[in-house]
């Protein structure tokens, strides 16, 4: 879900001609898209005990194939998610429960404001004072798979599909994406709403799943020096770990200082610092 450069420059009558929306509007696209995409894992994480484990499971993928049901969990019903037969992780379901239920209730807000609604028709049999017709919904426009519909009592409406369809249909309007003439460009103060939720979502999963960029003190030593190890993540980018042992050049680890004079592991070198770790252990 990108912007092209090309339709940049097409925008509705009447908007205000300055670069901060269109940089508002990428980055509600690109916060909603990190909440789907770490939606399973989270979801995943919910069914797991909380624990300062390092290296995190989604780097470790060189011990073993991960398994079937850390498959990410996309499409999984709400329904399911309130009904998790074993909660471990009250973190994980407390954020998975807000966001969800913060973002179906930005795409009921979004929708009642740009959203057409459905298309009437008159049916029925055509008598001169025309008694016999009445209004009925256009059941191709009511199916419209773009369009938003909410809840009813007895029936769940969009959010069946998902967190993960909510965010994608939330990133289509906050990108203005067109689908003839269903949707309405989102006027500048609800945008502000649409980003606002988004960059308070992702710092939610985030926080949850320990990828907010906060360091992380580890409960296992330096192996070469039984200094202090601090794990570092960057947000959104689980693969970007590091870390940093707190001794200094007097740390005999196989591994680079960093420009702070401390032993730092990356990337492959995790891996290392994995091995030297268990063998500590045993
Ligand atoms: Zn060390």
């Amino acid at each position: 879900m990108t912007t092209q450069p090309s339709t940049q420059g097409i925008r509705p009558a009447g908007y205000v001609l300055d670069e901060a929306p269109l940089g508002r509007a990428a980055q509600a696209a690109d916060d909603l898209a990190a909440v789907r995409e770490q939606w399973g894992d989270l979801l995943a994480a919910i069914g797991r005990p909380p624990r300062a484990e390092w290296p995190p499971r989604e780097c470790r993928e060189w011990e073993q194939p991960p398994a079937a049901e850390d498959a990410p969990a996309v499409g999984r019903l709400p329904l399911v998610l309130r009904e998790h037969p074993a909660p471990l992780n009250l973190t994980a379901l407390d954020a998975a429960v807000e966001t969800e239920r913060e973002l179906f209730e930005l795409c009921d807000t979004v929708a009642a404001a740009v959203q057409r609604p459905v298309r009437r028709h008159l049916v029925g049999r055509r008598t001169p004072d025309a008694t016999l017709m009445r209004w009925a919904p256009d059941a191709a426009d009511f199916a419209d798979p773009a369009r938003w519909s909410y809840a009813s009592p007895t029936d769940p409406g969009s959010r069946a599909y998902g967190l993960h369809w909510a965010a994608v249909w939330l990133e289509g309007r906050a990108l203005g994406e067109e689908s003839g003439d269903l949707f309405a460009a989102v006027r500048p103060l609800l945008a502000d709403e649409i980003a606002a939720t988004a960059r308070r979502a992702r710092a939610r999963v985030e926080r949850a799943l320990g990828r907010d960029g906060q360091p992380t003190v580890l409960d296992r030593s330096c192996p070469y020096c039984r200094g202090p190890l601090t794990a570092h993540t960057r947000s959104g980018d689980p693969a970007a770990a590091t870390v940093v042992c707190g001794t200094g050049g007097a740390c005999s680890a196989p591994v680079l200082l960093n420009g702070r004079g401390r032993r730092e592991w990356a990337g492959a070198e995790l891996v290392g610092l994995f091995v030297a770790l268990e063998a500590a252990a045993s």
